[in-house]
C-alpha cells in the first residue's frame, strides 16, 4: 500500500485539544505499576492488519478480540497504556444505559430499546467470561446495582421503568421505600434493583487484556499519530517520529480525542469529578457491595472498591475547559461528600484521592461505534458516557466483525452518523 494518497478533507491535525487536556486531574486510587511492555521500534514503516491507536481500555479489548481472530496488530499510544480516561474510570460494569429504557423507547421504539438493553446485559456476561476464561487479575467481581429515585421523586416515579424493564425480559425488582429501607438501609421513594452488574480494577483489566494481546503477537508503539491517510483498500497512520504504519483497517481508540475527520454531531464533552475515601470498616459497608446510582441531575453514583474505599462520582457539568474542572474539585469534593453522607451517614468521610476528568456523552445514551463515513477503512469506537467499559466490549465485537466482513444490521443503532 505504499504511496497512499494523502487526502487533505481527511488528514487532520492530530494534537491534543488544549481545551480539554489535561483528560484527568488529581489521582484515582488505581495502581500505577507499569508492567514491562513489548515496544517495538519503527524505523520508517511497518505494515500490519490493523493499527489500533489508542491503547485504553477500548483498545485493550479490541485488541484481544483481533488477535484472537489471527489478525496482526500494531498499536499506537503517545503515553503509556491505560493511563487516559481509562485511570480515572470508577468502572462500575453496568447494563443499564444512562438513558432509561422508557426514554430510549420513546425515541427509538420498544423493540429496538429493548434489545439494545438487552445487548448491554449479555456484553457483561460475555466480558465477565472473558476476564475469567483469560485469567485477568482486575478484582472483576458480580455486583447488584441499585438505581434509586431522585429524594423528592413521587413513590411511582420508576413505575414505569419497571413496567418496561420486565416487558424486556432484564432483571428488574422495584423496592419501595419501605422496601429499599429494609434492604439497603436507605431513605429514597423508591429504587430498582438487578443482577448482572459488575466491578473491576480498569487499570488491571486494560493491562490483562493487553498482556494477552501481546502474546498473541501484537505489538506497541510508543508515538502519537499526527496523520492519516486513507486509499481504497487500506490506510495509514502517519507517527510523530516520521514513521508510517500502514494497515487494511484502522481502529481509532482515542477516548475523548478523536481526530478531526470523524463527525461528533451527536457528542459532547463535559467534566466530572469523583473521591474516594479511606477504607471502611466492614460494618459500614452497605449489603451485597452494590453499585448505587441515582436518577438525578446532576447525577450522584458510588460503589466500594476490593480494598473497601468508597468510591464516589458525579456532579458532571457543562464544562470542557481542564482550569475550569480543575479549580472546582474542592468545591466538588465537599459536595460529593454532603450528598453520600445524607443517604448513608454511617460512612466514613476521610478523603484519600480527588480527581477530575473530562468525559464524552451522546445525546441518546448511545455510544458511537463504527465506520467513519467518509473514511471507511478507519473504525471509531468513543462517546460511551458512563457505561464506557460495557460500550468498549461491545465495541470490540464489532471492531472484530467489521474487520472480518461480518457487518451486521443493528450495528447502525450505533452508527457515528445516525
Ligand atoms: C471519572 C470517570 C468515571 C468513569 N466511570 C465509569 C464507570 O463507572 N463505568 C464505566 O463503564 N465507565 C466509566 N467511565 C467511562 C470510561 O472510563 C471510559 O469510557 C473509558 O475509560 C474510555 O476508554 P478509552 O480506551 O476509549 O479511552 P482512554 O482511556 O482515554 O484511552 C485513549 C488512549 O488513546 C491515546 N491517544 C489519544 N490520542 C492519541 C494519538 N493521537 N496518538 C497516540 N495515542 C493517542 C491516549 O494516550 C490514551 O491512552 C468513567 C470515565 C471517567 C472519566
Amino acid at each position: 500500500m505504499s504511496g497512499l494518497p494523502s487526502d487533505p478533507r481527511l488528514n487532520a491535525e492530530f494534537s491534543p485539544n488544549p481545551r480539554i487536556h489535561p483528560l484527568r486531574s488529581g489521582r484515582a486510587p488505581w495502581s500505577d505499576e507499569r508492567p514491562p511492555l513489548p515496544i517495538l521500534e519503527l524505523r520508517g514503516g511497518a505494515g500490519c492488519d490493523v493499527v489500533i491507536v489508542g491503547a485504553g481500555i477500548t483498545g485493550a479489548f479490541a485488541a484481544e478480540a483481533l488477535t484472537r481472530q489471527g489478525k496482526s496488530v500494531l498499536m499506537v499510544d503517545r503515553s503509556f497504556p491505560g493511563r487516559g480516561s481509562t485511570a480515572a474510570s470508577t468502572a462500575m460494569l453496568l447494563w443499564e444505559i444512562d438513558t432509561s429504557l422508557v426514554e430510549l423507547a420513546e425515541r427509538y421504539g420498544f423493540t429496538k430499546a429493548s434489545m439494545l438493553y438487552g445487548r448491554c446485559l449479555a456484553a457483561l456476561r460475555e466480558l465477565g467470561e472473558l476476564v475469567s476464561g483469560l485469567a485477568i487479575d482486575c478484582n472483576f467481581a458480580a455486583r447488584p446495582s441499585l438505581y434509586l429515585a431522585e429524594s423528592d421523586a413521587q413513590p411511582d416515579s420508576l413505575a414505569a421503568e419497571q413496567e418496561a424493564r420486565l416487558r424486556a425480559n432484564l432483571p428488574s425488582t422495584h423496592l419501595s421505600m419501605a422496601e429499599l429501607q429494609q434492604s439497603f438501609g436507605m431513605s429514597r421513594p423508591a429504587a430498582l434493583v438487578v443482577s448482572g452488574a459488575a466491578e473491576a480494577d480498569p487499570v488491571r483489566l486494560a493491562n490483562g487484556l493487553l498482556h494477552r494481546s501481546f502474546e498473541r503477537g501484537a505489538r506497541l508503539v510508543a508515538d502519537a499519530v499526527v496523520d492519516y491517510q486513507f486509499a481504497q483498500n487500506g490506510a495509514a497512520a502517519v507517527l510523530a517520529s516520521g514513521a508510517v504504519i500502514e494497515a487494511r483497517h484502522i481502529v481509532l481508540a482515542t477516548g475523548y480525542d478523536m481526530p478531526s475527520f470523524v463527525p461528533s454531531d451527536l457528542h459532547r464533552i463535559v467534566s466530572t469529578w469523583c473521591i474516594a475515601t479511606l477504607p471502611q470498616a466492614e460494618a459500614r459497608l452497605w449489603p451485597h457491595r452494590a453499585l448505587v446510582w441515582e436518577a438525578a441531575d446532576p447525577y450522584l453514583y458510588a460503589r466500594f472498591d476490593s480494598q473497601d474505599r468508597l468510591l464516589i462520582g458525579g456532579e458532571d457539568a457543562a464544562i470542557s475547559v481542564a482550569d475550569a474542572r480543575e479549580s472546582l474539585m474542592p468545591e466538588k469534593a465537599a459536595r460529593l461528600v454532603q450528598r453520600m453522607r445524607g443517604l448513608q451517614p454511617q460512612l466514613e468521610f476521610d478523603v484519600s484521592h480527588s480527581w477530575s476528568a473530562a468525559f464524552g456523552e451522546t445525546a441518546d445514551g448511545l455510544p458511537l461505534i463504527g465506520r467513519v463515513p467518509r473514511a471507511p477503512q478507519a473504525i471509531a469506537a468513543y462517546g460511551y458516557g458512563g457505561n464506557g467499559i460495557t460500550f468498549s466490549y461491545i465495541a470490540s465485537r464489532m471492531i472484530a466483525a467489521i474487520v472480518a466482513g461480518e457487518e451486521r444490521q443493528w450495528f447502525s443503532d450505533f452508527a457515528l452518523d445516525r
